[in-house]
């Protein structure tokens, strides 16, 4: 399956933004945010920026209020959102469930959902040469692919897509070129809703890149698989896929990845060092040129 570039001449180019509010945004969100804002202005087009903020657990208002603060230090600048509203609002993820909810529906109901109430300690003891996908998600080993187990009555259910197995998910990157992924090998059935009744990221994503009209999807290169699993959701969704453009990921001294955990490259502990934006930008040099 191969998706077609929706960036056809005369498609208004609409791109995004869509930090967590799990924590600080460290110079690693930055760099990608970077691409996606020069990109989306190279083609005169409209920014979007998205609060993903469904994992309540995780997500703390002082992170949402950094969120604008520390992007517009930065040099961020968009034209829908939260802050400023728009034709897609709300955009917030936490007001926009029922969206999440039709889509789920509508998948449910066309056949491409089964429940599931594997945690993840029984995902990992039943493989038995436990294999992560490249994001790092052991592929899902089917348990209750045909039927739920007998001890299904006191757990608590998730629901996820059945991949076609065996089939390969080919798309374009405007970055890295062709992409291939083998469902069932390379990523296996996801879980688009899940046990605590909130709506998984795969799910809420699509729903959001397609209801706002999306034209680009830029973001970090861990979520290559995911793009995969979302592709399958347009397609369930009869909905059609944007572009996608996946940048490298910003690592620290020792090659480590840079997350949350990074207090000292945060947006919030450069902005109090008194460091530059502009300095910062420019030692990226032409990496992040569109
Ligand atoms: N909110 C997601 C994250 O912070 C990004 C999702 C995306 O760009 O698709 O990892």
């Amino acid at each position: 399956m191969e998706n077609r570039s929706p960036e056809l001449p005369n498609t208004p180019y609409r791109g995004r933004l869509a930090p967590s509010p799990t924590g600080y945004m460290h110079l690693g969100h930055a760099r990608t945010f970077w691409e996606a804002q020069e990109r989306c202005r190279a083609r005169g087009g409209t920014l979007i920026l998205r609060n993903e903020n469904l994992d309540q657990a995780r997500c703390r208002p002082e992170f949402v209020a950094a969120i604008f603060e520390d992007l517009h230090w930065f040099g961020f600048d968009w034209q829908e959102g939260p802050d400023c509203g728009g034709p897609c609002a709300p955009y917030h993820q936490s007001q926009r469930v029922t969206f999440y909810r039709d889509a789920f529906e509508r998948l449910k109901s066309d056949g491409f959902l089964y429940p599931c109430v594997c945690s993840r300690k029984d995902i990992e003891a039943a493989l038995a040469a436990p294999h992560a996908s490249d994001d790092q998600e052991p592929v899902y080993p089917g348990t209750c692919r045909q039927a739920l187990r007998p001890d299904s009555a006191a757990r608590k259910i998730s629901w996820r897509f059945r991949v076609p197995d065996g089939e390969t998910i080919s798309f374009t990157d405007g970055r890295l070129g062709g992409q291939c992924f083998v469902a069932g090998r390379d990523f296996g059935d996801f879980v688009v809703w899940r046990h605590d009744n909130v709506p998984a990221y795969q799910l809420a994503c699509t729903v959001d890149d397609a209801t706002m009209r999306i034209t680009e999807v830029v973001r970090g290169a861990d979520l290559l698989v995911s793009t995969a699993r979302q592709i399958l959701l347009y397609r369930a969704l009869g909905l059609e896929p944007p572009a996608f453009v996946h940048c490298p990921l910003m690592t620290d001294d020792a090659g480590l990845r840079l997350s949350k955990r990074h207090d000292s490259l945060s947006l919030r502990q450069l902005r109090i060092r008194g460091e530059s934006p502009q300095a910062m930008r420019s030692a990226w040099g032409g990496v992040c040129s569109g």
